[in-house]
């Protein structure tokens, strides 16, 4: 029997607005598309919590035995600045701007996108699919789209007719709005577009003639729109209809309210049986934004290079921080709350380390089997992970009591307790003992900087500022950068 058969999940479906017992459309196997990035700058930590929640959610989902297919795609060419179709393409702005290649922007950012969500330890999707290796599907999607009626061709453009769509299909079905609302809060812009109506989407963007990303098509040499991108890809991979469909709360509306448009329109169905979406993150309370400087890179939180936190944090305690929220809760990056969650994180990674020095017993003092049950009923709720940290802190609260003789294991239920420990920490949450992966060279190098640290200190209560400077600088040459902080002075090396 496999996991999945003896655990029962419920998942807040965002179409419905509860949470509904999921049940996968062929049993056993689960097909799970996220809107992935638009690769034109480093990705933002508000991306990284998005695909950090799929991430566990798949990885819960693989622990129970299904078998997962992951899409998540690239998006690298038709997101324009705005979703009104109107701007510049997002990548070719970039391009332009540096002088490179759209696709140089591609790659850069590609590869950044990938190099931070390895550092989180993130599982790579079993599929990921670029918009530009799809413009073929795309276009086929199109001419479906076109033949059922459900769109107009204007000036070598190709839109989508929603008025024509609400009259047989509900246009707002996932995002709760009506069409007549939205008629009612558009405003026209200067007749400017070729569309019929305010409210509907491109399909395929005839280019203007300075437009460098383009590709031929039966209407015009131009682009595809963005929401089409996903229907393509999604569907190309796991099926017309398929099991979650995920993403970032402000791709609800208008993007994942046109990929269900659209593929009704194209195959007369509904996309997908459940649509999740994780809530976004805010930094000291307010929105993060560049332009505001209320911003951090999440490369920024390992070196501790940025005014927002006192210290360096590993990816490890950023990441058990992230999931002490759950995924659709507003999350609010603060250094406290860093802070306590690096604590925390210690607590837990100490506890797991103790696990093999336990004395075992006769007989357990506790209920095993109903802990790990709770920890299994924490992530069948909607993939609650704070409530399933909170069990973890509970099975540190009995490693500390067997250490200290006040409870007991016998080495049945031992065996049961660290496989669910190690199975949820590293397995589920998918966190790492940083520990580990420092060597005892590096372990002799943080003491020695340690010490320079307090020499430094030192130096400065003497008011010797010449020496406390020179101890700084000599350290950064070689790479080693000294911070200093309301909690004292931390070190990062490059
Ligand atoms: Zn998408």
């Amino acid at each position: 029997m496999k996991l999945f058969q003896e655990q029962e999940i419920k998942i807040y479906n965002s179409l419905s607005g509860q949470k509904e017992t999921f049940k996968s459309i062929i049993e056993g196997y689960v097909g799970m598309y996220v809107c992935g990035p638009t690769v034109y700058s480093n990705v933002h930590l508000g991306n990284v919590r998005t695909f950090m929640s799929f991430d566990t959610i798949y990885r819960y989902l693989k622990h129970l035995g299904y078998k997962v297919r992951y899409v998540r795609n690239i998006t690298d060419a038709g997101h324009l600045e705005n979703d009104a179709d109107v701007g510049e393409d997002r990548i070719a702005k970039k391009a332009r701007l540096e002088e490179i290649e759209p696709m140089e922007v591609v790659q850069r950012y590609t590869v950044d996108f990938h190099n931070i969500l390895n550092t989180f330890n993130f599982l790579p999707p079993s599929i990921e699919p670029t918009a530009t290796g799809h413009i073929i599907e795309q276009i086929e999607l199109i001419k479906t789209i076109l033949e059922n009626g459900f769109a107009y061709e204007v000036n070598g453009s190709v839109y989508f007719d929603v008025h024509k769509f609400d009259k047989t299909n509900n246009y707002g079905v996932l995002s709760k709005r009506k069409l007549e609302d939205l008629i009612h809060n558009t405003r026209e812009l200067d007749g400017q577009s070729d569309k019929k109506n305010p409210q509907d989407f491109a399909l395929w963007k005839k280019a203007e003639p300075q437009h460098i990303m383009r590709w031929p098509s039966p209407w015009s040499d131009g682009f595809p729109g963005w929401h089409l991108e996903c229907t393509a890809m999604s569907t190309k991979y796991l099926g017309d209809h398929f099991d979650i469909h995920g993403g970032g709360m402000d791709l609800k509306f208008p993007h994942h309210e046109c990929e269900i448009a659209q593929n009704e329109a194209a195959k007369g169905k509904t996309p997908v049986n459940f649509w999740m979406h994780a809530n976004m993150l805010i930094m000291n309370g307010k929105k993060m934004a560049k332009s505001t400087g209320n911003f951090i890179l999440p490369t920024e939180i390992f070196t501790g290079d940025n005014k927002h936190i006192t210290k360096s944090f590993s990816p490890s305690v950023a990441r058990f921080f992230m999931l002490q929220a759950h995924y659709r809760s507003i999350l609010d990056f603060t250094n406290n709350g860093l802070l306590a969650s690096e604590k925390g994180f210690n607590r837990l990674m100490d506890a797991v380390k103790e696990l093999d020095s336990l004395q075992l017993a006769e007989t357990t003092s506790f209920n095993v089997l109903e802990w790990k049950q709770k920890c299994y009923d924490a992530m069948n709720d909607d993939f609650n992970s704070p409530i399933l940290i909170a069990n973890l802190f509970e099975a540190v609260k009995y490693i500390n009591q067997i250490k200290e003789g006040n409870a007991t294991i016998s080495a049945k239920d031992f065996e049961v307790f660290k496989s669910t420990i190690h199975t949820f920490v590293f397995d589920v949450l998918g966190l790492k003992d940083a520990a580990k992966k420092v060597d005892s060279g590096t372990n002799k190098l943080s003491g020695a900087v340690e010490l320079l640290i307090k020499l430094r200190q030192e130096a400065r209560a003497n008011k010797d500022f010449a020496l406390s400077d020179k101890i700084r600088d000599e350290l950064a040459e070689i790479g080693i950068q000294l911070k200093d902080g309301k909690e004292g002075t931390s070190f990062s090396t490059t």
